[in-house]
């Protein structure tokens, strides 16, 4: 129930003496604040009956009835009212006993004869106003309970005093593992360095909310991606008591931000970078060489040599093979810092970082005798394909059109020298050939 100042208070009076019952009634019809109805009866088998026919506030309860005695009194009384708070009228003035009474169940004691200064109508006041802030709370520990997010309170000192089921289900640690530890003891996959840790707890420490991404790592040791918000907790002076985190699964999320990701960026039938990712990755070099001097950068672009006719004799899914074990020899042969792409058709780039001319012409040759090795059964024939190569430098003052403009002359020279070669890009009046 609700607790307010205008409200009538109904009670139930257990006492067998009839004349400490007047003294109650009494006492409760003088009260200052409150408003009382008072039910009384006699023992305690007559309790429930009371409360299927009406329903009450709070039980005062004397422990000698006629059909029982003491502290099993209370026990007893509690198991038939429930949540509803109870009283204990004591004759003994003796705090031992009235704390018993307490851990049995009461909600507090008053010793009859002792009701001066409003003393039993405070003590049912403030047993309602417990009963209704226990019930609050145990309402919001439910709804955090039952939260699918993962919860976690720590004190100032970042140690964990509680963490919900949602956070034992991501993170494999019970609230019993997790009490007392530091939550990086247990979940830290030091894949974030230390400067996120300072900038998270210079935030929350001057009481400002944080909110990030992270990785982190469950008890089996597995990996996943956590959205956490951190709220610290003032209490009335300001102070900060606690901090409450909250964790959100975000591992599928981001999973399906790597698969659209890499559809965006990835050439479907070859697993290449695309002509997009690759054209940025040009732009982004290119940058990168005007602000470092004596850096370099070259690119190939790399054409099949009829492969129309692969096609057209073939069919296309025999090209598509093509296609494949291209982009097989150049994943193989290929240094992992460089950048192989298919630009569309039978036409693929790469992006070779930090090489010279001569460097880039080594490995021109090696994927150009890499390809010749490519023969795919058919029935009739097998496979066999060429390739014609065309290079140029990156440059700081070229854009990326111009550089594949220019790999491009180089590719046509190579073409038109025969095919199944590899041209560097010279300047017009220069001879184009270089092998
Ligand atoms: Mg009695």
């Amino acid at each position: 129930m609700k607790v307010s100042s205008d409200m009538r208070i109904r009670v139930l009076l257990v006492e067998d003496e009839a004349g400490d019952a007047q003294l109650v009634k009494m006492d409760l019809r003088q009260a200052k604040n409150e408003k009382f109805t008072v039910t009384w009866i006699e023992s305690l088998g007559e309790i429930p009956a009371c409360l299927q026919a009406s329903t009450f506030d709070v039980l005062l309860l004397d422990l000698s009835l006629p059909d029982s005695n003491g502290l099993a009194t209370v026990c007893k009384a509690c198991l038939m009212v429930g949540a509803m708070p109870i009283i204990v009228l004591t004759g003994h003035d003796d705090t031992d006993f009235a704390l018993k009474a307490l851990e049995a169940g009461a909600a507090d004691y008053v010793i009859k004869g002792d009701f001066g200064n409003n003393c039993l109508a405070k003590a049912i006041f403030y047993a309602l106003f417990r009963a209704d802030m226990e019930a609050r709370n145990n309402l919001l520990v439910a709804a955090l309970e039952a939260a699918a997010n993962g919860i976690i309170i720590t004190d100032t000192d970042a140690k964990i005093t509680w963490v919900n089921p949602a956070f034992t289900k991501l993170t494999g640690y019970s609230l019993a593992e997790s009490i007392g530890q530091r939550p990086n003891q247990l979940t830290k996959s030091g894949l974030q360095d230390e400067v996120f840790y300072q900038t998270l707890w210079g935030d929350i420490l001057q009481g400002k909310h944080w909110r990030g991404e992270l990785i982190n790592k469950r008890k089996d040791g597995s990996l996943y991606h956590e959205e956490l918000s951190i709220a610290p907790v003032q209490n009335r002076a300001g102070t900060i008591t606690h901090f409450i985190g909250i964790k959100v699964d975000i591992s599928e999320r981001k999973q399906f931000e790597e698969q659209l990701q890499k559809l965006a960026n990835t050439d479907p039938l070859t697993d290449l970078y695309n002509r997009r990712f690759f054209l940025d990755a040009l732009t982004q070099e290119t940058a990168r060489l005007a602000r470092f001097e004596n850096q370099s950068a070259a690119l190939l672009m790399i054409d099949l040599d009829y492969f129309k006719c692969v096609n057209d004799t073939y069919g296309h899914s025999t090209g598509d093979e093509v296609l494949r074990q291209v982009a097989h020899i150049l994943r193989q042969t290929l240094r992992t810092i460089d950048i192989p792409a298919r630009l569309g058709g039978e036409e693929f780039a790469i992006l070779l970082l930090g090489a010279s001319q001569s460097d880039t012409m080594v490995i021109a040759e090696r994927l150009r005798q890499q390809m010749t090795t490519i023969a795919i059964p058919h029935e009739k024939g097998v496979v066999r394909i060429t390739v014609s190569i065309g290079a140029a430098a990156l440059s700081a003052d070229l854009d990326g059109d111009a550089v594949l403009k220019q790999a491009d002359t180089a590719l046509y020279a190579a073409k038109d020298a025969g095919r199944n070669q590899s041209c560097w890009y010279y300047p017009k009046n220069q001879s184009t050939k270089d092998e």
